[in-house]
Protein backbone atom coordinates (compact mmCIF):
# COMPACT_ATOMS: atom_id res chain seq x y z
CA UNK A 1 0.00 0.00 0.00
CA UNK A 2 1.23 3.41 -0.85
CA UNK A 3 1.88 5.31 2.54
CA UNK A 4 -0.01 8.40 2.02
CA UNK A 5 -2.70 5.66 1.82
CA UNK A 6 -2.20 4.18 5.14
CA UNK A 7 -1.69 7.60 6.60
CA UNK A 8 -4.92 8.72 5.37
CA UNK A 9 -6.74 5.54 6.77
CA UNK A 10 -4.87 5.50 9.38
CA UNK A 11 -5.71 9.18 11.00
CA UNK A 12 -9.18 8.78 9.86
CA UNK A 13 -9.34 5.42 11.74
CA UNK A 14 -9.02 7.78 15.56
CA UNK A 15 -11.73 9.51 15.05
CA UNK A 16 -13.99 6.60 13.41
CA UNK A 17 -13.18 4.28 16.60
CA UNK A 18 -14.21 7.06 19.15
CA UNK A 19 -17.37 7.50 17.10
CA UNK A 20 -18.25 4.31 17.05
CA UNK A 21 -17.89 3.88 20.80
CA UNK A 22 -20.86 6.62 21.00
CA UNK A 23 -22.68 2.89 19.81
CA UNK A 24 -24.13 0.81 22.81
CA UNK A 25 -23.23 -2.17 20.36
CA UNK A 26 -19.62 -1.25 20.14
CA UNK A 27 -19.38 -0.44 23.75
CA UNK A 28 -19.99 -3.80 24.40
CA UNK A 29 -18.50 -5.80 21.89
CA UNK A 30 -15.14 -4.10 22.61
CA UNK A 31 -15.15 -4.57 26.31
CA UNK A 32 -11.93 -6.71 26.50
CA UNK A 33 -9.86 -4.80 24.04
CA UNK A 34 -11.14 -1.49 26.19
CA UNK A 35 -9.70 -3.48 29.14
CA UNK A 36 -6.54 -3.08 27.66
CA UNK A 37 -5.92 0.43 26.90
CA UNK A 38 -8.30 3.04 25.60
CA UNK A 39 -5.66 5.12 24.92
CA UNK A 40 -4.69 3.02 22.45
CA UNK A 41 -7.25 4.49 20.25
CA UNK A 42 -5.57 7.56 19.78
CA UNK A 43 -1.61 6.28 19.89
CA UNK A 44 -1.84 3.35 17.51
CA UNK A 45 -5.61 3.26 16.04
CA UNK A 46 -4.38 0.55 13.75
CA UNK A 47 -3.26 -2.21 17.13
CA UNK A 48 -6.20 -1.10 18.95
CA UNK A 49 -8.40 -2.63 15.63
CA UNK A 50 -6.38 -5.60 15.43
CA UNK A 51 -7.76 -6.47 18.57
CA UNK A 52 -11.81 -5.72 17.77
CA UNK A 53 -14.28 -8.55 17.05
CA UNK A 54 -16.17 -8.71 12.96
CA UNK A 55 -19.39 -7.42 13.05
CA UNK A 56 -21.82 -9.54 10.84
CA UNK A 57 -24.14 -9.14 8.96
CA UNK A 58 -26.63 -10.31 11.62
CA UNK A 59 -25.53 -8.01 13.53
CA UNK A 60 -26.49 -5.15 11.22
CA UNK A 61 -29.53 -6.23 10.63
CA UNK A 62 -30.56 -6.06 14.07
CA UNK A 63 -28.35 -5.03 16.48
CA UNK A 64 -27.00 -1.34 15.09
CA UNK A 65 -29.92 1.59 15.36
CA UNK A 66 -29.22 4.23 14.09
CA UNK A 67 -27.58 7.27 15.98
CA UNK A 68 -28.56 10.41 15.88
CA UNK A 69 -27.94 13.79 17.56
CA UNK A 70 -30.59 15.49 18.41
CA UNK A 71 -33.06 17.58 15.48
CA UNK A 72 -30.76 15.02 13.70
CA UNK A 73 -32.76 13.04 10.98
CA UNK A 74 -32.59 10.05 8.93
CA UNK A 75 -31.88 11.42 5.18
CA UNK A 76 -31.37 8.23 3.73
CA UNK A 77 -31.53 4.25 3.55
CA UNK A 78 -30.70 1.92 1.93
CA UNK A 79 -31.55 -1.77 1.67
CA UNK A 80 -29.11 -4.95 -0.18
CA UNK A 81 -31.50 -7.07 -2.44
CA UNK A 82 -30.87 -9.66 0.47
CA UNK A 83 -29.59 -12.02 -2.69
CA UNK A 84 -26.81 -12.72 -0.12
CA UNK A 85 -28.97 -13.24 3.02
CA UNK A 86 -32.00 -11.42 4.77
CA UNK A 87 -32.34 -7.65 3.53
CA UNK A 88 -30.18 -5.59 5.12
CA UNK A 89 -31.12 -1.83 5.81
CA UNK A 90 -28.67 1.15 5.78
CA UNK A 91 -29.18 4.61 7.27
CA UNK A 92 -27.57 7.95 7.37
CA UNK A 93 -28.38 10.99 8.80
CA UNK A 94 -28.91 14.03 6.99
CA UNK A 95 -25.84 16.11 8.90
CA UNK A 96 -23.67 12.68 7.54
CA UNK A 97 -24.99 13.19 4.13
CA UNK A 98 -23.61 16.87 4.17
CA UNK A 99 -20.15 15.52 5.12
CA UNK A 100 -20.13 13.10 2.99
CA UNK A 101 -20.65 15.17 0.00
CA UNK A 102 -18.12 17.98 1.16
CA UNK A 103 -15.43 14.62 0.77
CA UNK A 104 -17.07 14.06 -2.31
CA UNK A 105 -16.37 17.55 -3.73
CA UNK A 106 -13.13 17.40 -2.65
CA UNK A 107 -11.99 14.13 -3.99
CA UNK A 108 -13.58 15.37 -7.65
CA UNK A 109 -11.87 18.54 -7.30
CA UNK A 110 -8.55 16.68 -6.93
CA UNK A 111 -9.26 14.13 -10.00
CA UNK A 112 -11.70 16.65 -12.32
CA UNK A 113 -9.94 19.85 -12.50
CA UNK A 114 -11.63 22.17 -14.75
CA UNK A 115 -12.86 19.32 -16.79
CA UNK A 116 -16.08 19.26 -18.01
CA UNK A 117 -18.25 16.76 -16.65
CA UNK A 118 -18.35 13.60 -18.06
CA UNK A 119 -21.81 11.23 -18.61
CA UNK A 120 -22.37 8.17 -17.36
CA UNK A 121 -25.53 5.99 -18.91
CA UNK A 122 -26.32 3.49 -15.80
CA UNK A 123 -28.73 0.67 -16.43
CA UNK A 124 -30.87 0.71 -12.98
CA UNK A 125 -31.46 -3.01 -11.82
CA UNK A 126 -32.75 -4.09 -8.07
CA UNK A 127 -29.43 -6.69 -7.73
CA UNK A 128 -27.22 -4.11 -6.16
CA UNK A 129 -27.45 -1.10 -3.87
CA UNK A 130 -25.54 1.62 -6.43
CA UNK A 131 -28.76 3.65 -7.25
CA UNK A 132 -27.64 6.99 -6.41
CA UNK A 133 -31.06 8.95 -6.82
CA UNK A 134 -31.77 8.73 -3.12
CA UNK A 135 -28.79 11.22 -2.52
CA UNK A 136 -30.35 13.93 -4.74
CA UNK A 137 -28.57 17.34 -4.82
CA UNK A 138 -25.85 16.16 -2.06
CA UNK A 139 -23.57 14.68 -4.74
CA UNK A 140 -21.02 17.62 -5.87
CA UNK A 141 -21.29 19.15 -9.78
CA UNK A 142 -17.96 18.60 -10.60
CA UNK A 143 -19.13 14.28 -10.36
CA UNK A 144 -20.01 12.76 -13.67
CA UNK A 145 -23.82 13.27 -14.68
CA UNK A 146 -26.08 9.77 -14.12
CA UNK A 147 -28.76 8.99 -16.89
CA UNK A 148 -30.96 6.16 -15.31
CA UNK A 149 -31.32 3.46 -18.12
CA UNK A 150 -32.78 0.03 -17.81
CA UNK A 151 -33.20 -3.25 -19.60
CA UNK A 152 -36.68 -3.82 -18.68
CA UNK A 153 -38.83 -3.63 -22.06
CA UNK A 154 -38.10 -2.34 -25.36
CA UNK A 155 -39.12 1.45 -25.27
CA UNK A 156 -36.47 1.54 -22.53
CA UNK A 157 -34.03 -0.21 -24.87
CA UNK A 158 -34.44 2.27 -27.79
CA UNK A 159 -33.96 5.28 -25.47
CA UNK A 160 -30.87 3.69 -24.41
CA UNK A 161 -29.43 3.52 -27.90
CA UNK A 162 -30.74 6.69 -29.03
CA UNK A 163 -28.52 8.34 -25.64
CA UNK A 164 -25.66 6.92 -26.34
CA UNK A 165 -26.08 8.15 -30.53
CA UNK A 166 -26.85 11.73 -29.24
CA UNK A 167 -24.56 14.56 -29.63
CA UNK A 168 -25.36 17.33 -26.08
CA UNK A 169 -24.63 20.79 -26.09
CA UNK A 170 -24.96 21.39 -22.27
CA UNK A 171 -21.98 23.80 -20.53
CA UNK A 172 -20.30 22.14 -18.45
CA UNK A 173 -20.95 18.35 -19.36
CA UNK A 174 -19.15 16.31 -22.00
CA UNK A 175 -21.50 16.02 -25.11
CA UNK A 176 -21.62 12.64 -25.55
CA UNK A 177 -21.92 9.89 -22.73
CA UNK A 178 -18.72 8.36 -22.46
CA UNK A 179 -19.65 5.48 -19.60
CA UNK A 180 -21.82 2.66 -19.49
CA UNK A 181 -22.07 1.34 -15.80
CA UNK A 182 -24.34 -1.61 -14.50
CA UNK A 183 -24.68 -5.13 -13.15
CA UNK A 184 -23.04 -7.83 -15.07
CA UNK A 185 -25.84 -9.56 -16.27
CA UNK A 186 -27.73 -6.17 -17.08
CA UNK A 187 -24.50 -5.10 -19.21
CA UNK A 188 -24.85 -8.42 -21.02
CA UNK A 189 -28.69 -7.97 -22.08
CA UNK A 190 -27.97 -4.09 -22.98
CA UNK A 191 -25.54 -5.33 -25.15
CA UNK A 192 -27.31 -8.30 -26.64
CA UNK A 193 -29.85 -5.87 -27.68
CA UNK A 194 -27.47 -3.41 -29.55
CA UNK A 195 -25.98 -5.92 -31.62
CA UNK A 196 -29.77 -6.64 -32.51
CA UNK A 197 -30.58 -3.56 -33.26
CA UNK A 198 -27.89 -3.85 -35.96
CA UNK A 199 -26.09 -0.75 -34.05
CA UNK A 200 -22.30 -0.33 -33.90
CA UNK A 201 -20.61 0.54 -30.60
CA UNK A 202 -18.46 2.96 -32.93
CA UNK A 203 -22.17 4.86 -33.61
CA UNK A 204 -21.81 5.77 -29.89
CA UNK A 205 -18.94 7.68 -28.30
CA UNK A 206 -18.52 5.21 -25.34
CA UNK A 207 -15.07 4.24 -23.92
CA UNK A 208 -15.13 3.44 -20.31
CA UNK A 209 -17.38 0.17 -19.56
CA UNK A 210 -17.95 -0.53 -15.57
CA UNK A 211 -19.57 -3.53 -14.53
CA UNK A 212 -20.56 -4.11 -10.77
CA UNK A 213 -22.47 -6.53 -8.61
CA UNK A 214 -21.40 -10.24 -9.24
CA UNK A 215 -18.33 -11.40 -10.80
CA UNK A 216 -17.22 -10.58 -14.32
CA UNK A 217 -16.27 -13.92 -15.51
CA UNK A 218 -14.39 -14.01 -18.51
CA UNK A 219 -16.58 -15.22 -20.64
CA UNK A 220 -18.48 -12.41 -20.00
CA UNK A 221 -15.78 -9.88 -20.44
CA UNK A 222 -15.07 -11.33 -23.78
CA UNK A 223 -18.22 -11.07 -25.09
CA UNK A 224 -18.74 -7.09 -23.89
CA UNK A 225 -15.14 -6.71 -25.13
CA UNK A 226 -15.92 -8.24 -28.45
CA UNK A 227 -18.84 -5.57 -29.09
CA UNK A 228 -17.72 -2.18 -27.46
CA UNK A 229 -13.71 -2.99 -28.19
CA UNK A 230 -12.63 -1.71 -24.53
CA UNK A 231 -11.93 -3.71 -21.89
CA UNK A 232 -14.73 -3.28 -19.10
CA UNK A 233 -13.33 -1.86 -15.89
CA UNK A 234 -14.88 -4.56 -12.39
CA UNK A 235 -15.77 -2.81 -9.59
CA UNK A 236 -15.71 -4.95 -6.38
CA UNK A 237 -18.43 -3.52 -4.24
CA UNK A 238 -21.09 -4.26 -1.69
CA UNK A 239 -24.64 -2.30 -1.19
CA UNK A 240 -23.84 -1.59 2.70
CA UNK A 241 -21.13 0.24 2.10
CA UNK A 242 -20.63 3.74 -0.26
CA UNK A 243 -18.03 3.06 -3.02
CA UNK A 244 -15.67 -0.40 -3.15
CA UNK A 245 -12.82 -1.57 -5.17
CA UNK A 246 -11.90 -1.56 -8.48
CA UNK A 247 -9.95 -5.06 -10.19
CA UNK A 248 -6.54 -4.95 -11.35
CA UNK A 249 -7.02 -6.20 -14.84
CA UNK A 250 -3.94 -8.34 -14.58
CA UNK A 251 -4.07 -10.04 -11.21
CA UNK A 252 -7.43 -9.26 -10.29
CA UNK A 253 -6.66 -7.47 -6.72
CA UNK A 254 -8.84 -5.24 -5.01
CA UNK A 255 -7.85 -1.46 -5.15
CA UNK A 256 -10.31 0.23 -2.56
CA UNK A 257 -11.26 3.44 -2.20
CA UNK A 258 -9.72 5.57 0.47
CA UNK A 259 -12.54 5.50 3.09
CA UNK A 260 -12.84 2.03 3.05
CA UNK A 261 -10.09 -0.08 5.00
CA UNK A 262 -9.59 -3.58 3.79
CA UNK A 263 -7.87 -6.33 6.41
CA UNK A 264 -8.20 -10.04 5.88
CA UNK A 265 -8.88 -12.20 8.87
CA UNK A 266 -8.71 -15.84 9.78
CA UNK A 267 -12.14 -17.76 8.99
CA UNK A 268 -12.22 -18.45 13.29
CA UNK A 269 -10.75 -15.78 15.16
CA UNK A 270 -9.94 -11.86 14.81
CA UNK A 271 -6.57 -12.21 13.85
CA UNK A 272 -5.05 -11.25 10.99
CA UNK A 273 -3.77 -13.44 8.24
CA UNK A 274 -0.88 -12.05 6.56
CA UNK A 275 -0.70 -14.32 3.57
CA UNK A 276 -3.03 -16.89 2.25
CA UNK A 277 -7.26 -17.28 2.36
CA UNK A 278 -9.62 -15.61 5.20
CA UNK A 279 -12.18 -13.27 5.23
CA UNK A 280 -12.27 -10.12 4.02
CA UNK A 281 -13.55 -7.03 6.64
CA UNK A 282 -14.12 -3.86 5.65
CA UNK A 283 -14.08 -0.32 7.61
CA UNK A 284 -15.87 2.18 7.02
CA UNK A 285 -13.63 5.95 8.17
CA UNK A 286 -15.40 9.03 8.86
CA UNK A 287 -17.23 10.86 7.40
CA UNK A 288 -19.00 7.36 5.72
CA UNK A 289 -20.90 5.51 8.89
CA UNK A 290 -21.13 8.60 11.38
CA UNK A 291 -24.99 7.34 12.28
CA UNK A 292 -24.18 3.62 11.91
CA UNK A 293 -20.83 2.88 12.01
CA UNK A 294 -19.58 -0.06 10.24
CA UNK A 295 -16.36 -1.73 12.20
CA UNK A 296 -14.58 -4.34 10.30
CA UNK A 297 -17.70 -5.39 9.02
CA UNK A 298 -17.70 -8.84 7.18
CA UNK A 299 -20.06 -9.36 4.39
CA UNK A 300 -19.11 -12.78 3.48
CA UNK A 301 -16.71 -12.08 1.38
CA UNK A 302 -13.29 -14.82 0.92
CA UNK A 303 -10.11 -13.70 -0.37
CA UNK A 304 -6.80 -14.31 -0.55
CA UNK A 305 -3.88 -12.32 0.50
CA UNK A 306 -0.75 -12.31 -1.59
CA UNK A 307 2.94 -10.45 -1.36
CA UNK A 308 4.39 -10.04 -4.19
CA UNK A 309 4.45 -7.57 -6.61
CA UNK A 310 1.86 -7.48 -9.71
CA UNK A 311 3.58 -4.79 -12.34
CA UNK A 312 0.04 -4.04 -13.66
CA UNK A 313 -1.31 -2.77 -10.30
CA UNK A 314 2.01 -2.00 -8.26
CA UNK A 315 1.05 -3.60 -5.10
CA UNK A 316 2.83 -5.55 -3.35
CA UNK A 317 0.26 -6.51 -0.64
CA UNK A 318 -2.60 -7.66 -2.75
CA UNK A 319 -5.78 -8.83 -1.90
CA UNK A 320 -7.56 -11.13 -4.87
CA UNK A 321 -11.06 -12.14 -4.58
CA UNK A 322 -12.21 -16.03 -4.41
CA UNK A 323 -15.74 -15.32 -4.14
CA UNK A 324 -18.97 -15.71 -1.85
CA UNK A 325 -18.21 -18.01 1.71
CA UNK A 326 -21.84 -19.72 1.36
CA UNK A 327 -21.73 -20.12 -2.62
CA UNK A 328 -17.74 -21.65 -2.35
CA UNK A 329 -16.79 -25.38 -1.93
CA UNK A 330 -14.79 -25.32 1.35
CA UNK A 331 -13.57 -28.24 3.49
CA UNK A 332 -13.68 -27.53 6.77
CA UNK A 333 -11.63 -29.70 9.63
CA UNK A 334 -11.84 -28.02 13.32
CA UNK A 335 -9.93 -24.58 12.97
CA UNK A 336 -8.72 -24.92 9.34
CA UNK A 337 -10.77 -23.93 5.87
CA UNK A 338 -9.61 -24.63 3.11
CA UNK A 339 -10.99 -23.22 -0.35
CA UNK A 340 -11.26 -25.81 -2.99
CA UNK A 341 -13.06 -24.10 -5.35
CA UNK A 342 -14.02 -20.02 -4.88
CA UNK A 343 -17.09 -19.36 -5.92
CA UNK A 344 -15.80 -16.67 -8.82
CA UNK A 345 -13.67 -20.06 -9.84
CA UNK A 346 -17.46 -21.80 -10.16
CA UNK A 347 -18.77 -19.23 -12.33
CA UNK A 348 -15.68 -19.31 -14.78
CA UNK A 349 -15.91 -23.33 -14.84
CA UNK A 350 -19.99 -22.38 -15.30
CA UNK A 351 -20.07 -20.01 -18.00
CA UNK A 352 -18.29 -22.56 -20.81
CA UNK A 353 -19.87 -23.31 -24.35
CA UNK A 354 -20.53 -27.14 -23.01
CA UNK A 355 -22.99 -26.21 -20.49
CA UNK A 356 -26.99 -25.33 -21.26
CA UNK A 357 -27.62 -21.45 -19.87
CA UNK A 358 -31.69 -20.70 -18.68
CA UNK A 359 -33.36 -17.95 -20.46
CA UNK A 360 -33.13 -15.29 -18.26
CA UNK A 361 -35.75 -12.26 -17.94
CA UNK A 362 -38.35 -15.05 -19.58
CA UNK A 363 -40.88 -12.41 -19.22
CA UNK A 364 -38.66 -10.37 -21.67
CA UNK A 365 -40.02 -10.65 -24.94
CA UNK A 366 -37.04 -9.26 -26.52
CA UNK A 367 -34.65 -11.21 -25.06
CA UNK A 368 -36.87 -14.77 -24.37
CA UNK A 369 -35.12 -16.84 -26.57
CA UNK A 370 -32.10 -15.53 -26.55
CA UNK A 371 -29.82 -17.97 -23.79
CA UNK A 372 -26.65 -17.69 -25.16
CA UNK A 373 -25.60 -14.57 -23.68
CA UNK A 374 -27.71 -13.85 -20.66
CA UNK A 375 -28.69 -16.77 -19.22
CA UNK A 376 -27.05 -18.64 -16.11
CA UNK A 377 -25.61 -22.03 -16.23
CA UNK A 378 -27.24 -24.92 -15.18
CA UNK A 379 -24.99 -26.54 -12.19
CA UNK A 380 -25.20 -27.50 -9.23
CA UNK A 381 -22.47 -28.43 -6.97
CA UNK A 382 -22.03 -30.14 -3.61
CA UNK A 383 -19.44 -31.80 -1.22
CA UNK A 384 -20.32 -35.19 0.84
CA UNK A 385 -17.90 -35.34 3.32
CA UNK A 386 -16.87 -39.03 4.78
CA UNK A 387 -16.50 -41.17 1.62
CA UNK A 388 -14.61 -43.96 1.14
CA UNK A 389 -11.37 -43.42 3.16
CA UNK A 390 -12.95 -40.52 4.73
CA UNK A 391 -12.32 -38.37 1.45
CA UNK A 392 -14.62 -36.10 1.11
CA UNK A 393 -16.30 -35.92 -2.36
CA UNK A 394 -17.27 -32.79 -4.37
CA UNK A 395 -19.88 -33.56 -7.10
CA UNK A 396 -20.44 -30.79 -9.75
CA UNK A 397 -23.48 -31.65 -12.19
CA UNK A 398 -24.66 -30.19 -14.98
CA UNK A 399 -27.12 -29.59 -18.02
CA UNK A 400 -25.14 -30.32 -21.00
CA UNK A 401 -26.21 -28.03 -24.01
CA UNK A 402 -26.58 -30.25 -26.35
CA UNK A 403 -29.16 -33.28 -25.79
CA UNK A 404 -27.93 -36.56 -26.22
CA UNK A 405 -24.51 -37.48 -27.10
CA UNK A 406 -21.32 -38.70 -25.65
CA UNK A 407 -21.62 -37.98 -22.12
CA UNK A 408 -18.22 -39.45 -20.69
CA UNK A 409 -15.90 -37.14 -22.96
CA UNK A 410 -18.25 -34.11 -21.96
CA UNK A 411 -18.07 -35.12 -18.00
CA UNK A 412 -13.96 -35.42 -18.36
CA UNK A 413 -14.33 -32.08 -20.45
CA UNK A 414 -15.53 -29.76 -17.89
CA UNK A 415 -13.60 -32.18 -15.01
CA UNK A 416 -10.03 -31.21 -16.44
CA UNK A 417 -11.17 -27.49 -16.73
CA UNK A 418 -12.11 -27.47 -13.72
CA UNK A 419 -9.13 -28.76 -12.01
CA UNK A 420 -7.37 -25.89 -14.60
CA UNK A 421 -9.26 -23.39 -13.22
CA UNK A 422 -9.29 -24.07 -9.56
CA UNK A 423 -5.82 -25.24 -8.44
CA UNK A 424 -6.79 -25.49 -4.90
CA UNK A 425 -9.19 -28.28 -6.33
CA UNK A 426 -6.06 -29.89 -8.13
CA UNK A 427 -3.96 -29.93 -4.90
CA UNK A 428 -6.86 -31.20 -3.04
CA UNK A 429 -7.30 -34.19 -5.49
CA UNK A 430 -3.48 -34.56 -5.96
CA UNK A 431 -3.20 -34.85 -2.10
CA UNK A 432 -6.04 -37.09 -1.86
CA UNK A 433 -8.78 -35.35 0.46
CA UNK A 434 -10.81 -34.58 -2.59
CA UNK A 435 -12.62 -36.95 -4.84
CA UNK A 436 -13.90 -35.04 -7.69
CA UNK A 437 -16.99 -35.44 -10.18
CA UNK A 438 -19.06 -34.24 -12.74
CA UNK A 439 -22.15 -35.76 -13.97
CA UNK A 440 -23.88 -34.34 -17.00
CA UNK A 441 -27.60 -34.20 -16.67
CA UNK A 442 -30.22 -33.34 -19.24
CA UNK A 443 -32.64 -33.12 -16.49
CA UNK A 444 -31.24 -30.81 -13.90
CA UNK A 445 -33.04 -27.64 -13.05
CA UNK A 446 -30.85 -26.40 -10.46
CA UNK A 447 -28.89 -22.80 -11.08
CA UNK A 448 -26.01 -22.13 -9.05
CA UNK A 449 -26.66 -18.30 -8.86
CA UNK A 450 -29.96 -16.31 -9.32
ZN1 LIG B 1 -2.37 -6.28 -10.32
Amino acid sequence: MHSDLANYRRDALTPTLCNALRHDYYKSAWHDALEQGSAEIVDDPMRFLSRLPPLGKGTLQTGLPPLLEKNEKIAFAIHTTGSTGPVTYRYRSDAELREIAGFFQQVAETIRGDRRRPLVYMLYGPYHGRDLSGLGGFFPQAAPYYFSGAVWDDIFIRQGIELLRKRFDVPGLDDRISQVHGAVRLLRVFTQCMIDAGVRATETGVETLVSFAGYLASESRNFLQRYWGVMPLEIFSFSEVMGGASKCPMCGALNFDPHLLPEVLSFTSAQAVDEGVGRLVVTELLPFGRSQPLIRYYNGDIVQRVKSLCPVCDQTDRIIHLGRDNESIILSESDNREVIIGSNQLREIAYCSEIARTAEYPHLRALKDRTTHVGAPFVACETIAGMNGGKTEVRLRFRPRQIGGSRSNLEDEVRQRSMQIAPGLGAAVESGKVDFRTHADDSLDSVLWK
